[in-house]
């Protein structure tokens, strides 16, 4: 049996900063393993005909915590970018998040300028507005408009996107993307907003780089939990897996993501595309835009929302609603009785974090907080 004092699971943004911080830290030797043959988890991208791909869908980082973008800045250089987002709308390119400016895209002059007015005197200007908080406006014009909002923004996507209706997906969800009462056009208002300039690999590789940390990929934790015998496991991957799913899976949705090469300088308007209506995939997104690079072909991907399946599909999104949640708090009770019996002479102590161990819909700039959050606590 191979003995080692840390043991992270998984390669992806989590695993590699805590890594990082053992090493940097404790000055002690860290493993890191990662079933799949790459490193950075769903962060990953790789360059194609001179432009960069996130191969497991686009990644715009986007922060107010300066600590986060402080810790990050020591491993890469940035591109910086304000993301702008459309949705195609009744055959019009509209700009998501809704705001002022789109009133004017979708109905006529006059329609625009009254809902404008109203949403001005109902709600203060610069102030963000959950959808399903717009549609129990009692005022009937802002009704008409929560209506249509919910009808051609989120209904089509979401039902795409998660298999059920807005309302019955955590609130948090559609919050996400809020209605702007004002003419900002970013996709994000976060303070530090970019993407890394040599790509998230090679930031990921970066934070790796350090003689005390060795990575084995193509390593899956199930495979050799009996072969490696560890003192502290910082576990990144899903908690129902260390408990070898004995109160049942959760549940995941996964993305069937389609890359197209096209032999054409560009294809869109812009980076992402929104579909909420008519089309099988949710959006489209040209990668190009994201560090500007330049090359005479472009590369574009389409993402088909599906169930995730054991096996079969990758794990992308955890499903926020309560029943979820309590299965989830059933595994941290197994977790919390696994670390209590470490009294009774099991030498052994697991942490969980991540997207996936938290099983919670973190940007990566939560990733990155919690992970530091835990070196913090725990190193
Ligand atoms: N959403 C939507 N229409 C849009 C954009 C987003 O209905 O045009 C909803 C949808 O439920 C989506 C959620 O808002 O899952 C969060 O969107 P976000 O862009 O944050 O998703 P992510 O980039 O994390 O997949």
């Amino acid at each position: 049996m191979e003995k080692v004092e840390y043991l992270v699971v998984g390669c992806g943004l989590s695993g590699a900063i805590i890594a990082e911080r053992i090493a940097s830290i404790e000055k002690q030797k860290v493993l890191v393993i990662d079933k799949r043959d790459h490193i950075g988890g769903n962060v990953y991208d790789y360059k194609q005909y001179g432009i960069t791909v996130h191969k497991y869908g686009p990644h715009v980082f986007h922060t107010n915590n300066k600590e986060v973008w402080d810790y990050l800045s020591k491993f890469t250089e940035w591109y910086y970018f304000m993301y702008r987002v459309k949705a195609f709308i009744d055959g019009k390119e509209v700009n998501i998040p809704f705001n002022l400016d789109s009133l004017y895209k979708v109905f006529p002059n006059t329609l625009a300028q009254k809902l404008e007015e109203k949403l001005l005197n109902n709600f203060k200007f610069n102030s963000k507005i959950p959808i399903l908080e717009l549609k129990n406006s009692s005022d009937n014009d802002l009704q008409f408009l929560a209506e249509y909002i919910y009808e051609k923004v989120f209904l089509g996507y979401t039902v795409k996107q998660w298999g059920v209706k807005p309302e019955d997906i955590d609130s948090l969800v559609s919050a996400r993307v809020p209605i702007y009462i004002s003419k900002d056009d970013r996709y994000f208002t976060d303070k530090y907003q970019a993407i890394p300039k040599n790509g998230y690999t090679k930031m990921i590789e970066n934070i790796l780089n350090n003689p005390l940390i060795e990575v084995r990929l193509k390593t899956d934790f199930k495979d050799v939990k009996n072969k490696i015998d560890y003192d502290i496991m910082y576990f990144t991957g899903s908690i129902d897996e260390l408990f070898d799913y004995k109160h049942g899976k959760l549940p995941y949705r996964s993305l069937n993501i389609e890359f197209k090469k096209y032999d054409k300088e560009f294809m869109q308007s812009g980076p992402q595309i929104n579909y909420p209506e008519n089309y099988d995939y949710t959006r489209s997104v040209e990668y190009k835009y994201y560090l500007d690079e330049k090359s005479d072909k472009t590369i574009l991907s389409y993402e088909y929302p599906c169930e995730y399946k054991d096996g079969k599909n990758e794990r992308y999104y955890p499903i926020p609603n309560e029943d979820n949640q309590k299965l989830y708090k059933k595994y941290l009770k197994e977790l919390l009785k696994l670390n209590n019996a470490r009294r009774t002479g099991n030498p052994r102590w697991i942490y969980v974090l991540g997207r996936l161990g938290d099983y919670k819909y973190y940007n990566m700039d939560e990733v990155v907080e919690k992970a530091l959050m835990l070196a913090k606590e725990k190193l």
